[in-house]
């Protein structure tokens, strides 16, 4: 039976409704005390991001990753497997980080990534790409195609959408299984978007439907029917992007969150000089 950790890595400040929106980053350490899965891996430092985004922000980079990971008892070196669950900036840095795991991603991410959506060219930066094609050992990499197990307890369910070749990770715990589903409805309010535990604004008439997310490759049919895929396959979702998530599973087990506080955190924007 495996364990998720929730690794917080940083926050990025996006600007939102006249003010910013704080979003976290994070990564997930899953581990039966054998084999050890890096779900994502992180940004970009912050002072990067900011000048390449012009987006603030708080931690990313190497050093974030490694504090986090030794605040669970590990090191970069004892990673078997790398997942990013996608090739964006913030779920995809730091590869390089690893150079003795096997990084497992879906075949289809990387030509997006090499030609993205007009829209989505932002969010994939070169270098990601890069690290991923410097790794020529056959034991460094692995491109797979659809839903497969990664290992005993551990699948990989092609769940397009967000971008085409988004893979989200479903964890066999000893409560049942999680999905990792990062950016596949990266708030709990795109998957319970009528709950009012959920979000602040709930929208009664999607009470058995899903909210696609608003930065998507595919078409919002394609983005709904991977949701109820995943949905069907797991006992609970674990989005990318909220501050709710649990900390620890299944210590921390709960299928969607008990309260709106930290559904949307808002900060005021700067004060104009002079
Ligand atoms: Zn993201």
């Amino acid at each position: 039976m495996f364990e998720i950790h929730t690794l917080r890595l940083g926050e990025l400040l996006i600007p939102h409704a006249g003010g910013l929106l704080r979003d976290p980053i994070h990564a997930w350490l899953v581990t039966d005390g054998k084999v050890r899965i890096l779900v994502d891996s992180g940004m970009p430092d912050a002072a990067e991001v900011k000048a390449r985004l012009k987006i603030d922000g708080t931690g990313g980079g190497q050093e974030s990753l490694r504090s986090a990971l030794a605040e669970v008892g590990t090191t970069p070196d004892a990673i078997d497997f790398v997942v990013p669950t996608h090739l964006h900036f913030d779920h995809a840095w730091n590869l390089d980080l690893f150079p003795n795991a096997c990084v497992v991603i879906q075949r289809d991410e990387v030509f997006h990534a090499i030609d993205p959506a007009p829209t989505q060219r932002i969010y994939y930066f070169k270098e990601t790409v890069i690290a991923f094609l410097q790794r020529k050992r056959p034991s460094q990499f692995r491109l797979v195609d659809g839903d497969v197990d990664l290992t005993d307890g551990i699948s990989l369910i092609r769940a397009p959408g967000h971008t085409p070749g988004m893979q989200v990770v479903v964890v066999t715990t000893a409560k049942g299984k999680a999905a990792l589903v990062s950016d596949l409805g990266d708030h709990y309010r795109s998957w319970f978007p009528a709950d009012p535990r959920a979000t602040h604004t709930p929208m009664r008439f999607l009470a058995d439907g899903f909210l696609p997310g608003a930065i998507r490759s595919e078409s919002e049919r394609t983005y709904v029917e991977s949701m109820a895929r995943v949905k069907a396959a797991s006992d609970i979702v674990v989005p990318a992007h909220d501050f709710r998530i649990p900390r620890h599973m299944p210590r921390d087990w709960f299928s969607g969150p008990s309260s709106i506080d930290d559904d949307l955190t808002h900060m005021s924007p700067p004060k104009a000089a002079g």
